[in-house]
């Protein structure tokens, strides 16, 4: 058998340790004489994984007590309507913050749910910057203030929390949750997809401070409800069982690492290692600005886009795999989440290299 290094933005590679584990536990979890998939969400074997993951999931992030997590299902897309339609009783409008792909999405769906006020954006930058807290026009009567953490497709992401006073601060952590230590108590609710840096697709992960609940919109679905998900411990409808199962491995594989800040430490390492790389030459370049690159995913282009196609052939050929860029940016992107080995980046670089003195 031979793994790749699979720099795919999502779904995304998970810590070997943890298939292995998954693997093995496959026919019979724990003498119970099932898979996780085949058991009653109900029972007290799924109840246990169930409970389990959540506790390892409050004890990474430090969860304050006077916040909810909730297993969803639906991902961040689903959550672009979910949150409006949550938050929005007695109110009319919302702020939203457009930094790329993922914000513009946010900002559509909201949008048939409120008057949303785009308070300010990147997009004549090409969606490469963050735009500087001062410059944000805010309306003091929004609902909630929208950031998406980190744009998994333009690989820009938020070095800072944005301060915005009483208004409770909303983020996608989508495609960096768990990728370092990070402050609960400065947003209102945060959500994401699993698929990037927690598990398999099929779990949405939202936490929530629990003031916010039950201002929901009537027409809202129960099991998108976060006060009723809430108060039926995440378990109004079937929840995603065994993703649910698998995230729980991967928090605990992560505590092993060391939690947080030891994430951050490999994440940092492995980027510093790709940007210093693509700001050393010209045969590639890195489009975003330095103070907001993504830790995450990491975008660049070739300076000749004929090679692309046998770049990608060359790094396939090496088990690099999954690095061509979304097609709304072109070039190539490398995502590196939490799962990715050093080694990993390592490879990619020497690859790089090789690629460039060739074709140089
Ligand atoms: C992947 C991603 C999404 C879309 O997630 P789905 O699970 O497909 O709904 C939204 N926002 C961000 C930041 C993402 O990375």
């Amino acid at each position: 058998m031979t793994r790749v290094y699979n720099f795919s933005a999502g779904p995304a590679a998970l810590p070997e340790p943890v298939l292995r584990q998954a693997a093995e536990e496959m026919l019979d979890w724990q003498g119970s004489g099932m898979s996780v998939m085949e058991m009653s969400h109900r029972g007290r074997e799924f109840m246990s994984i169930h409970a389990e993951a959540m506790h390892l999931l409050r004890e990474l992030l430090a969860v304050p007590p006077d916040y909810k997590v909730l297993f969803m299902q639906g991902g961040a897309i689903a959550e672009n309507a979910i949150v409006p339609m949550n938050l929005l009783r007695g109110f009319t409008g919302a702020d939203y913050i457009d930094t790329g792909e993922w914000s513009k999405r946010s900002i559509e769906e909201a949008g048939k749910y409120c008057t949303v006020n785009v308070a300010a954006s990147s997009r004549d930058s090409g969606y490469t910057s963050i735009p500087p807290r001062e410059s944000w026009k805010l309306d003091p009567n929004a609902a909630y203030v929208h950031i998406c953490a980190n744009e998994t497709i333009g690989g820009v992401e938020y070095h800072f929390t944005p301060d915005v006073g009483d208004v409770p601060l909303v983020a996608d952590v989508s495609s960096n949750i768990l990728s370092r230590p990070l402050d609960v108590s400065k947003y209102g609710l945060i959500y994401g997809g699993a698929q990037k840096n927690i598990g398999p697709a099929g779990l949405t992960i939202v936490i929530v401070r629990e003031d916010l609940l039950g201002r929901s919109l009537p027409i809202t679905p129960s099991a998108f409800d976060y006060g009723q998900q809430a108060a039926a411990d995440s378990m109004l409808n079937t929840p995603p069982t065994y993703a649910i199962y698998i995230a729980g491995l991967v928090f605990k594989w992560i505590q092993a690492q060391g939690g947080l800040a030891a994430m951050e430490a490999h994440n940092r390492a492995k980027a510093a290692l790709l940007y210093d790389y693509l700001d050393s030459q010209d045969f590639y370049s890195a489009p975003v600005d330095k103070d907001c690159r993504s830790l995450m995913n990491v975008p660049f282009r070739l300076r000749d886009a004929t090679l692309d196609g046998a770049f990608l052939e060359g790094a396939q050929a090496r088990g690099l795999v999954q690095l061509k860029g979304h097609r709304v940016v072109g070039g190539m992107r490398a995502s590196i989440y939490n799962a990715m080995p050093l080694e990993g980046v390592q490879a990619l670089v020497a690859y790089m290299r090789e690629f460039a003195a060739r074709h140089g």
